[in-house]
């Protein structure tokens, strides 16, 4: 390292101009070059003979006084690097200015009152950006950048964003912060993909604040939930609005999946009815029961997680009840609608888990003879209870009754739907899938409110792919350790990035 500074030392004389490997100290002359064991120091002073006032912006060259200030260079080999600059005072010279004295300025290496060239405050902006606060700090320990913590997260926290600009088509979804106990909302440009925004709560007021100050966007692609419909018919009412593929396909295999498991046991007696009736290849006797369909075991794990997620729910919420935390706290704390609070408030014990209609599951081998008896015409529900128990039906009539007014149920509404010249034909229950399928049914009322959102989902080029590639990528890098930081800072690291 002393060799090196003594090249440099040499290759300068104190009038000489610095060499060009040192753009940034441009401008500048060196008077002395002053290295330690611990640093070195470049003591330099600005060649040009006058200096523009700050606030007329007039030259001067009357110089009133000089003064020293010192500040922090990117190390050399290691080595911390000082810059200790000579700086002059002027006198104003045009009368009319409010200034009389001003310091002159070296807008190319510095900021007025920063302690650091442009260069270091770049690098380790870009630490902060990378790595966070405590990360960066030992980072820039290592390559002796000295910059402690809070000095990193404070540089980040004044990086300047980069401009919204004047996006026409935006991705409206949220994301979670905090270990998924806090949500907020991300906006990102679908054309040029990137985040124009991030909010702090999953918010349809903030959503329709942020979208009525953008008047010029013309389509926002967003999920299901009313929340964004809402904020998006609010804050820019004559955008078009397009449902997410994704979510639209999501929930649909939601719902056939909830569908499947209510109709798990009709399905297994048809898979042991096809079974039985495929010739045998061996005489090795039948399994007692056919192990469950991957497709099952999906049903009853969601059924568990779910449960499970209630049960977690539950506790927390009479836990923060029972502290005194009030309603609203406990909603934002748990990250569900106080409507939810104050059900669950209700409910002293845990809800138990949702019961996989073990009776209907009784009376499915009988359900082809009652859809037969009851296409005969035989309305009598008690009298088809004691029929099916002739053919060894046990349960009580309870079942029977409830497949009664299923299909009185269905029957209305097939009645009420079907022309006056075809009532007489069929009496069977058209409706009786959806009837059995609230989840499919849930599905479809959905799709029906939202009807123009899904058919642009369907028709438009627009998806919220990048706004999910976005939320996907944040979670990589809450991973990388951002425990300090609040929201604030993490718009800034995130925003900053693109
Ligand atoms: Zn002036």
């Amino acid at each position: 390292m002393l060799s090196c500074l003594a090249v440099v030392a040499c290759a300068w004389s104190s009038r000489m101009r610095l060499p060009p490997f040192l753009p940034h100290l441009k401008g500048l002359r060196l008077a002395e070059i002053a290295a330690s064991d611990e640093d070195v120091t470049l003591h330099l002073y600005a060649t040009r003979r006058t200096a523009p006032c700050s606030s007329c912006q007039h030259r001067s060259h009357r110089v009133h006084s000089r003064y020293h200030r010192t500040i922090a260079d990117l190390p050399w080999s290691g080595t911390p690097v000082r810059l200790r600059l000579r700086v002059r005072r002027f006198f104003c010279r045009d009368a009319t200015c409010p200034r009389r004295i001003f310091a002159e300025r070296l807008p190319q290496l510095v900021d007025r009152y920063a302690r650091r060239v442009h260069r270091l405050h770049n690098a380790l902006q870009r630490i902060g950006l990378a790595l966070g606060g405590a990360t960066g700090a030992r980072l820039s320990v290592t390559r002796r950048l000295p910059a402690g913590r809070t000095t990193l997260l404070g540089l980040l926290r004044a990086a300047p964003l980069p401009p919204v600009g004047q996006p026409s088509a935006v991705g409206v979804d949220e994301f979670a912060w905090r270990r998924g106990r806090r949500f907020g909302t991300v906006i990102i440009d679908l054309e040029h993909r990137r985040p124009l925004d991030l909010l702090p709560d999953r918010d349809a007021d903030q959503a329709a604040a942020w979208l009525q100050q953008h008047p010029q966007i013309a389509t926002i692609a967003r999920d299901r939930s009313e929340l964004y419909a809402d904020a998006a018919t609010r804050g820019a009412p004559a955008a078009q609005q397009v449902v997410d593929r994704w979510h639209l396909l999501h929930n649909l295999g939601e719902a056939l999946e909830q569908f499947l498991l209510h109709k798990r046991t009709v399905l297994r007696d048809a898979a042991g009815t096809l079974a039985a009736t495929e010739p045998t290849p061996s005489t090795d006797p039948p399994p007692a029961e056919l192990p469950p369909l991957p497709w099952q075991q999906r049903a009853v794990e969601a059924v568990r997680q779910r449960h499970a997620a209630q049960l977690a729910r539950h506790e927390a919420i009479h836990q923060l009840h029972a502290a005194g935390t009030d309603i609203a706290h406990i909603a934002r704390t748990v990250g569900v609608s106080r409507e939810t609070v104050y059900r669950y408030l209700r409910l002293p014990d845990p809800p138990a888990p949702m019961r996989l209609l073990a009776r209907r599951a009784a009376l499915n081998p009988y359900l082809p003879y009652l859809e037969r008896r009851w296409a005969e015409g035989c309305r009598n529900g008690k009298r088809l209870w004691r029929e099916i128990r002739e053919q060894g039906f046990t349960r009580s009539y309870s079942a029977v009754a409830r497949f009664v007014a299923r299909f009185r149920r269905v029957e209305r509404t097939a009645n009420q739907s079907t022309r006056p010249g075809e009532r007489q034909h069929d009496r069977r229950p058209r409706a009786r899938l959806p009837c059995s399928a609230p989840a499919l049914r849930r599905f479809a009322t959905g799709l029906r409110a939202d009807l123009e959102a899904v058919r642009a989902g369907l028709t438009e080029i627009w998806s919220n792919g990048p706004t999910e590639g976005f939320v996907h990528q944040r979670k990589l890098r809450k991973r990388q350790g951002y425990g300090r930081a609040g929201f604030d800072l993490l718009r800034q690291r995130l925003l900053f990035a693109v």
